[in-house]
């Protein structure tokens, strides 16, 4: 061990679960790796989760949703991976920005330490000083969490290039520490149709891909369509060189919140407790997690919502995952309200080309979620006028409330082309312009994590829909935007009959709008992101009043 590794000695008792991932992406690594550490929360240990991605953008926020999928913020503003996501509604925590690296965040640092004297003249070198800065945010993370286990998926595939270095903090720190680290490695195993039979050798491949840089999964998470039978839990054990019993049965479920259910019948967390030695409870407290997981199989009746984006389609295909965090928080309302969500995705662009409105009428409520430019923006202002002229219950989710403003200031108001910042600067009136901090930032492209983003307090008006809602008058709620409602029309609006329920704490930044209910039963549009902060023991109070006004409005 040189000197420079010495110092990153971590002498603690802390455990280190990696979860990686053989054969191929698309199996559901992230809700596993939230599964297990779920198992392990409810065994009384203190678990975080890590989620590293191995592309080169610092954050998640500058890339396409339709690329990546959801940017998920967390509280203190970072934005990360829709992963971050599964673990705090399985976990039930805030997690900070530490627990969130990728590639690029990772050479960032390693960098400006260089430029900052940080390595008194020594050889930078991608070994071993990349795997250590990755080392030394996980102690970080987990240190600030005062965990007994730190959870750590690393993003991507085993054999491609990209997640290698990250492979190799585990070879670095599973070499110091052989008892305190343990690797999970999430496997597909294919039934071809042809055969009809589950085979094994891809999986065998992918462990054989992870033993040539050095790392050796411990248990393996079998998943496929359906259930690992004792034979090719032998088969995997002998060709993968594991215990027949960590070979964990994954097969395809109708919720992914039987998942960590599902592993206890395999007594994953009872393997994982002995094999890191773990000072877990003897009996696993998951009894608020079944009475949840009942509620999603038992309901009186249906609500039907339809999301209004433009981020669904790619090619021949459906993307849902752009708005997961929407979709699971209706999920959680919904069966608070005992209801089955039936959740449909409307793409904003077809009511461009003619769809007629009218199919609107089919849903209880309507969401327009958050979103940028200008595609699509038309048909969402067609259907954000059609929700309000016909009493269909609205929630506008931060672009879906700069817009049902702009369709207020258009249809109502009838001011001479309004228009948002973002798409027409040059419009006769910008009902919505940009925040003033943030002109520079356009101005000097400094686009990366410079909107306004994480939480922020909101103060809300007694008496309003919001406040019904809430049932408190101070909340805090996450951001991510760069325009606002401008201050300049904000009282002509109020004469014209548009409530802000709810505004920051200076009263400068128009934070909830929403319409009288002697005008429409439910018209509400947030600036803020109220989906990031639902949880399936702990549902978003917005989204369940939200989800009562849809069915109440269809029955
Ligand atoms: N594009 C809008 C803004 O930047 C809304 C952002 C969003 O919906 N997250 O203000």
């Amino acid at each position: 061990m040189t000197v420079r590794d010495k110092k990153n000695v971590n002498k603690s008792n802390l455990k280190y679960i990696f979860v990686v991932g053989g054969v191929m992406s698309g199996v559901g690594k992230g809700v596993t790796a939230s599964s297990v550490a779920k198992i392990l929360q409810a065994r009384g240990l203190n678990i975080t989760a890590i989620k590293i991605d191995p592309y080169i953008n610092v954050d998640a926020g500058t890339m396409n949703p339709t690329e990546h999928g959801e940017v998920f913020v967390l509280k203190d503003g970072l934005e990360t991976d829709q992963d971050m996501g599964n673990y705090e509604r399985f976990l039930n925590v805030d997690l900070p920005k530490e627990n969130y690296m990728t590639t690029g965040s990772v050479y960032l640092s390693v960098i400006k330490k260089e430029r900052n004297l940080g390595y008194e003249g020594k050889n930078v070198e991608v070994v071993p000083d990349i795997p250590l800065e990755v080392i030394r945010r996980i102690n970080l993370a987990a240190k600030q969490a005062g965990a007994d286990v730190v959870l750590v998926e690393v993003g991507g595939t085993v054999g491609e290039y990209q997640n290698i270095l990250f492979l190799e903090a585990i070879r670095m720190l599973k070499q110091r520490y052989p008892e305190r680290v343990g690797v999970v490695m999430v496997s597909y195993l294919p039934v071809p149709g042809s055969v009809g039979e589950m085979k094994t050798k891809p999986t065998q491949t992918a462990v054989r891909a992870l033993n040539s840089v050095g790392v050796f999964a411990d248990i393996i998470i079998a998943r496929s369509t359906v259930a690992v039978d004792r034979k090719r839990k032998e088969k995997i054990a002998t060709f993968c060189n594991v215990n027949p019993d960590n070979v964990i049965s994954a097969p395809d479920v109708e919720s992914i919140y039987d998942i960590p259910l599902n592993f206890e019948k395999d007594k994953l967390s009872e393997r994982l407790c002995t094999m890191l030695d773990l000072s877990c409870k003897s009996r696993s407290e998951l009894e608020d997690w079944k009475k949840f997981v009942r509620k999603t199989k038992n309901y009186k009746d249906e609500v039907q919502v339809a999301v209004v984006g433009k981020y669904f389609s790619s090619g021949e295909f459906v993307l849902s995952d752009v708005y997961i965090s929407i979709i699971e928080a209706l999920k959680y309302s919904a069966y608070a309200n005992g209801l089955k969500p039936i959740i449909s995705y409307l793409s904003s662009q077809e009511f461009e080309k003619g769809r007629p409105l009218s199919d609107l009428k089919d849903y209880g409520g309507i969401i327009v979620p958050g979103g940028f430019g200008s595609t699509g923006i038309e048909g969402k202002l067609k259907v954000i006028e059609y929700t309000r002229q016909n009493g269909i219950p609205y929630l506008g989710i931060c672009y879906g409330m700069q817009l049902a403003v702009l369709e207020y200031a258009r249809n109502v108001m009838k001011l001479k082309n309004p228009s948002t910042a973002e798409i027409d600067p040059k419009a006769d009136h910008l009902v919505i312009d940009v925040m003033p901090e943030q002109r520079e930032k356009i101005m000097g492209k400094d686009m990366g994590g410079t909107m306004r983003l994480g939480q922020y307090p909101t103060i809300i008006e007694k008496g309003s829909i919001a406040s019904k809602a809430y049932k408190k008058l101070q909340i805090m709620e996450r951001h991510r935007h760069r325009y606002e409602v401008n201050p300049k029309y904000i009282s002509d609006m109020e004469s014209a009959g548009l409530v802000f329920s709810g505004k920051s704490p200076d009263g400068r930044l128009m934070e909830i709008m929403e319409l009288p209910t002697e005008v429409h039963p439910f018209f509400v549009g947030v600036q803020f992101h109220p989906e990031l902060q639902a949880r399936p023991l702990d549902p978003h109070p917005l989204f369940t009043a939200f989800v009562k006004a849809s069915y109440e409005s269809k029955s």
